[in-house]
């Protein structure tokens, strides 16, 4: 599970993050709409939460501008308790949850299981599927041949941009980015270990992440390996 966090009060995003990486996601925090609108458009997300009052742009035109995409992102707007117009304002534009100030962190995160539950319930399969391989983009369980395979958290973080785009080039700084949270930079060679370490575990189940010099990684099922 990753989320984006859009919230401009460091301390409240410091209380939010905390909560989100209690639940085991992992988060990416932006503090204004103009970064969140460019997280949106260059990661891949499995919810977002949203602040409507913020720098550079609005909320509620993140929010429109995401909708107008075509994203189905399960989206949860924070706002202000006596600010029904906002509330109203968000849901009209596509939010599917929203979340008064002051909030408990437990209320928080049990409408954030709800959120992402509802939306897996509400479309497609949440597994994504490559080969013998499968991720469940729920719970970040790695399946070959419906044996569980045990990957770090970082791995299944490498290991799901991967597979979000299957057989498309991912950059190394998308990556990187994936493995890097808000309170922790990663080293220059951290992507192509953690890849070291996905392709001892994938390789022997025909799984091939394949190197794309200066452009990134690609993940694949061999020709030898059917699905
Ligand atoms: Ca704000």
């Amino acid at each position: 599970m990753r989320i984006l966090l859009t919230e401009d009060d460091p301390a409240l995003a410091d209380l939010l993050l905390r909560a989100c990486k209690q639940e085991g996601y992992s988060v990416d925090w932006v503090s204004d709409g103009v970064a969140a609108d460019l997280a949106l458009t260059s990661e891949t997300y499995d919810a977002l939460v949203l602040d409507l009052g913020l720098p550079r742009m609005d909320g509620l035109d993140v929010l429109r501008r995401l909708r107008k995409r075509g994203s189905h992102l399960p989206v949860m707007i924070l706002t202000a308790r006596d600010a029904i117009a906002d509330r109203v304002a968000g849901l009209d534009s596509g939010a599917d949850d929203y979340l008064p100030k002051p909030f408990a962190i437990v209320e928080l995160q049990a409408r954030l299981r709800a959120l992402v539950r509802r939306h897996h319930g509400g479309t497609a399969s949440a597994c994504l599927d490559l080969g013998r391989l499968r991720y469940d983009t729920a719970t970040r369980q790695v399946f070959l041949d419906g044996g569980e395979v045990e990957l770090s958290s970082r791995e299944r973080d490498v290991l799901s941009s991967l597979l979000h785009k299957a057989g498309k080039v991912v950059s190394k700084q998308a990556l990187t980015s994936a493995i890097s949270s808000w309170d922790a930079t990663v080293g220059s060679n951290a992507v192509e270990v953690y890849i070291h370490r996905l392709r001892k575990k994938l390789e022997p189940a025909g799984i091939f992440i394949r190197t794309v010099r200066g452009l990134g990684y690609v993940i694949e099922p061999s020709d030898d390996h059917p699905a």
